[in-house]
């Protein structure tokens, strides 16, 4: 059978049910049937509002729930928005006291639509709350709900003939504002049902899908002809219907569009005053009997009306690129936390994380990663120069920030403007910085036994002398260390001995009367090999982002949790015949038949051009598949040929986990015959950056 095409069905499946809000709110059959407008408005209709909390359910569990607040706090602010939009008519229909004011704006909305957000507001937090311990408990808690929500709504009339029930329903009811249809009894489920939605085959959601609508077509008539329905938004049938619905289309979905979900959204909230609207400017019109008065014209005036007003709010909004188009670094926070936290417990007691942010953070973005540890009580960041420095301070990192590397003492006036402190590389470069004049905040740094920066650390008079420099405030003193990722025996000693040579002149400076202040020795190897040390930071790069620089053993092996994936986008399957060759050079020739993917990421982006040489892989739909031919500068091949179903806009992972499989960071920086150091910090500036967690 042919595959479907797939589309972004979900995001355009929006506009559809925003309309069908507005045909329930206009009754578009009605004066041509008013059978098949009760069926059309209160029947079929009645899926769009289940499709919308599924939705939203379906998207906060892909994301592990994590964008919670960002939503909920996004939802009212809209909230809010549309209220004030709305109070000019609330104040036309003759407003509301207080208290009626009070319950419509926290349950049913003060507008007759409006009543979906706070239950949105109400709904997602429940859910949330009650799929913490399992779908499984969740999913039957929130159809109970629904159940009740169910017997003051459409079941109304048969539910409340049982005395025993019929007082706790009025209560119920009386408490709602006359309803059930909100975020205690109708969106959990919904919201449930979205988390825990799979794509399912049209062949079985087709046919699912007509059953469960006239069975749901059938119970409306039954409610209709037995009891009296107190309101008809929800049916026992109508999660059926909605499961059915949500799965077909889930399983013929493929990406967002971003601008349907926006116009959706806004026809929902705006329908109601291009009610008024029409209705308006068919009265000045003199045309009532048109506009009005033939419901199926005046459905398509106000839906027409809607789309075009929505559709040009939602073009005035900024186009920005998805930074997963095309190449990209997911970055897991939680991850970073973790790793922060594990490598705290590893240091002595009083001894704090000074985060090495340097070269964009290795990669995974300094700024974000400085705010997401600074959340968790980080003080100290440490960079290579100045500019790094300043980047972070303007992205609202506060503690110390503290430039390892070599700044020229005429940018004294900017570390001081910005609060940024300067090693002092040597006697000399002190001797020039405090003669400009600046107050400065510094930590000096010893030579121990690298022999590169530093003052050596035999020379207590030249430390003793920069200690005296005025304007210069030493918060610190530091040493580094060079061969502490070795556990050969000479290198351990090596270490020793750099250790030894470090406290020992720190020794002296505290013996002469001098406060080193805050006093550091360990990057991350420092931290893996040596046991805790008498130090008051250390100083942690390469293990805060959960890589190990190569394979080699350490002293204690930690958990660390990879904080950076590497993926990009194919941007076309092609097939190759036997013996023909393909990209520069014409490096690969296909030996059998080849599907190749064009995937969206080369040498310019941080990866060697030779990467196919040295058995380079990636992941293409949970497989490991070879990097064939040379590679690009924006872009690579790789063969697919075993990758069923392949295609463009597919995620390839060259660093992190893709189904079962793993490609760690310190694989790919092996092949490519480096440590992940080099690797991680030499990813381009130009791939786009992502956060998650944290
Ligand atoms: C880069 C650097 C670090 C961090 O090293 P890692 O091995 O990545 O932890 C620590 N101290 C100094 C002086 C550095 O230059």
């Amino acid at each position: 059978m042919l595959q479907a095409k797939k589309w972004p069905a979900l995001d355009c499946f929006r506009l559809v049910a925003a309309i069908a809000v507005a045909a329930i709110h206009t009754s578009p059959l009605q004066s041509l049937s008013p059978q098949a407008d009760t069926w059309l408005c209160r029947v079929l209709a009645r899926l769009a509002v289940p499709f919308f909390f599924m939705i939203t359910g379906y998207f906060l569990a892909q994301k592990g729930w994590r964008g919670t607040g960002r939503f909920l706090k996004r939802t009212a602010f809209l909230y809010g928005a549309a209220v004030l939009l709305y109070l000019p008519l609330n104040w036309y229909a003759g407003g509301f006291g207080f208290a009626e004011g009070a319950q419509k704006l926290l349950l049913t909305g003060t507008f007759y639509h409006l009543w979906y957000l706070p239950a949105v507001l109400l709904g997602v937090p429940l859910a949330r709350l009650l799929c913490r311990p399992g779908l499984r408990i969740g999913l039957p808690v929130a159809a109970a709900l629904y159940l009740v929500g169910l017997a003051g709504d459409s079941w109304y009339g048969i539910a409340a003939g049982l005395p025993w029930l019929k007082a706790p329903l009025d209560a119920v009811l009386w408490l709602g504002g006359g309803y059930t249809r909100n975020g205690l009894f109708f969106a959990p489920l919904f919201i449930l049902l979205g988390a825990a939605a799979r794509p399912v085959k049209a062949r079985w959601a087709v046919p699912g899908l007509v059953a469960a609508l006239a069975a749901m077509s059938g119970e409306a008539a039954l409610l209709r002809g037995v009891g009296s329905p107190k309101h008809d938004s929800m049916y026992l049938l109508l999660p059926v219907c909605a499961v059915c619905l949500f799965g077909l289309l889930l399983g013929q979905n493929r990406g967002r569009r971003q601008r349907a979900a926006q116009t959706a959204g806004l026809v929902y909230i705006l329908h109601p005053w291009c009610i008024v609207l029409v209705r308006g400017a068919a009265k000045a019109l003199r045309c009532t009997p048109l506009l009005v008065e033939n419901s199926l014209v005046h459905f398509a005036a106000v839906t027409a009306l809607s789309l075009a007003v929505s559709a040009a709010l939602a073009a005035l909004q900024p186009r920005r690129p998805d930074p997963t188009a095309r190449a990209w670094r997911q970055i897991d926070l939680t991850a970073l936390v973790h790793n922060a936290a594990l490598l705290k417990r590893q240091l002595a007691r009083g001894c704090g994380l000074m985060a090495v942010v340097k070269a964009d953070g290795y990669g995974h973005g300094a700024a974000g990663v400085a705010r997401a540890l600074q959340k968790q009580g980080v003080r100290h960041f440490a960079v290579a120069s100045l500019a790094e420095g300043v980047a972070l301070r303007k992205r609202g990192v506060r503690g110390e920030i503290l430039v390892l590397g070599y700044t020229p003492p005429w940018e004294a006036p900017v570390l001081a403007r910005w609060r940024i402190s300067q090693t002092l590389v040597s006697e000399e470069y002190a001797l020039a910085l405090a003669a400009t004049g600046c107050k400065l905040h510094a930590h000096l740094a010893l030579d121990s036994g690298m022999h590169r920066l530093g003052l050596p650390t035999g020379d207590t008079a030249a430390a003793l002398r920069v200690f005296d420099l005025p304007g210069l405030k030493i918060r610190g003193v530091f040493s580094h260390l060079c061969v502490a990722d070795s556990l050969q025996p000479a290198d351990v000693q090596y270490t020793l001995g750099q250790a030894k040579n470090f406290y020992s002149a720190v020794e002296r400076l505290r013996a002469a009367g001098r406060d080193p202040g805050l006093v550091h020795l360990q990057a991350s190897y420092g931290v893996l090999n040596l046991p805790p040390q008498p130090c008051g930071l250390a100083r942690v790069g390469i293990a805060l982002y959960g890589a190990y620089s190569e394979n080699a053993p350490v002293q204690r092996r930690l958990e660390l949790w990879p904080a950076l994936a590497l993926k990009a986008r194919v941007a076309q399957v092609r097939t190759l015949l036997s013996g023909e060759s393909a990209g520069y050079g014409l490096a690969f020739t296909a030996a059998r038949p080849t599907r190749l993917a064009v995937v969206s990421i080369g040498y310019a982006d941080g990866l060697p051009r030779d990467l196919a040489d040295r058995g380079g892989q990636v992941l293409v739909r949970g497989r490991r598949v070879p990097v064939v031919g040379r590679l690009c500068m924006d872009q690579l091949l790789a063969d697919v040929t075993e990758v069923e179903g392949a295609a463009a806009d597919d995620q390839v992972t060259l660093i992190g986990r893709d189904g079962a499989e793993e490609i760690r960071a310190e694989e790919l920086a092996e092949v490519c015959g480096t440590i992940t150091n080099e690797l991680l910090a030499g990813l381009s500036s130009r791939l786009g950056l992502v956060y998650q967690g944290g």
